[in-house]
């Protein structure tokens, strides 16, 4: 990231007391890690932050400090207001509305960003927006702000195993790890704290495994989420599991949100870019990992999108 980016942005924070700072819809990782990150980095220099999230972030991200002062709603006007891992403000909700231009912050790195905002950060060869805000935040965080970091950097590279981990990506990792984040101590409180409800679920959704060619589909209903004493904030991680499959290139997770609408989410060991087929069908992301909802019940979804998809 160049300096100049850099002290633009400074130069708004400096000259702002109230600032929003918010991430997108069915936090992931990446959202709640930046959002912490920067609310509490802002915080450290005096300014008064509020954090949104418009939804409950997924429970593996509960041992992260700062999560309790994440908001889901907030109202009014601020000085300054900051969109972290969006690619369009469409992404979000509960933000107050008209938000001047000018005083928008967009920093996010999906290469589909619509460029919303006054000033944009938008870096499509960062593995995250974690791995942009360590370049803005470096020397100057703390143990708390390191480990938040580290853990949208961990989460949006599945463990540094996707291809969006670069050379960049690890050396920001080691950096973070000689400034003392435990490493192996986030990577067992996010990928290894599943409730039994949800390795019920997991075990459910394996057996609805289908392959099609080197396309893999798997399904979630909220009946198996019923039988399991599970929600829809349980299912964020299982998508990852419809690409492990030996000759499996594109992996499909259908769930049924509601009996009228349903979440498809792609993911790709990098021969499709998902991306382009989410946009397709009104959604969008990166090339390996991209989603899009659409207003269907789940049979019809998933006839709809095997047609297209399915051949490719
Ligand atoms: P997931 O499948 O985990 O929900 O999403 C994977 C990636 O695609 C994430 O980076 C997410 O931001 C992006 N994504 C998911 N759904 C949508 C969507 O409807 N629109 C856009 N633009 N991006 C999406
Ligand atoms: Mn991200």
């Amino acid at each position: 990231m160049d300096k100049e980016s850099i002290a633009v942005i400074e130069q708004l924070i400096e000259n702002s007391d109230k600032i929003l700072v918010f991430a997108h819809k069915r936090p992931d990782g990446d959202a709640v890690g930046s959002v912490i990150a920067l609310s509490l980095f802002l915080e450290n220099a005096g300014k008064k932050v509020t954090s949104l999230l418009p939804d409950t972030p997924p429970p593996e991200y509960d041992f992260l400090k700062g999560i309790d002062g994440i908001v889901n709603k907030a109202k009014g006007e601020f000085d300054l207001y900051i969109s972290l891992d969006e690619a369009d403000l469409s992404r979000t909700y509960n933000i107050p509305e008209n938000i001047p231009k000018e005083k928008l912050i967009n920093i996010d790195h999906h290469k589909s960003n619509t460029y919303f905002g006054g000033v944009n950060i938008v870096l499509p060869s960062y593995s995250s927006t974690c791995e942009i805000l360590i370049e803005i935040i470096v020397e100057r965080g703390d143990t708390d702000i390191y480990n938040a970091l580290y853990t949208g950097m961990l989460t949006d590279t599945g463990g540094f195993k996707f291809a969006n981990t670069s050379v960049r990506t690890l050396k920001h990792a080691i950096e973070l790890i000689e400034k003392g984040v435990n490493h192996a101590y986030i990577s067992q409180m996010v990928f290894m704290r599943m409730t039994r409800g949800k390795i019920k679920l997991l075990s459910l959704a394996l057996e609805t495994l289908d392959f099609y060619g080197d396309k893999a589909i798997m399904t979630i209903s909220l009946d198996m989420l019923k039988k399991t004493g599970t929600t829809m904030k349980d299912t964020e991680s299982i998508t990852g599991y419809t690409l492990i499959t030996r000759g499996i290139e594109l992996g499909i997770l259908f769930r049924e949100e509601s009996k009228t609408r349903t979440r498809v989410s792609f993911r790709s060991k990098g021969k499709y870019d998902v991306d382009l087929i989410a946009r397709g069908f009104g959604g969008g992301g990166h090339k390996e990992a991209a989603g899009c909802t659409i207003d269907e019940n789940l049979h019809t979804t998933m006839k709809m999108i095997k047609e297209k998809v399915i051949d490719l």
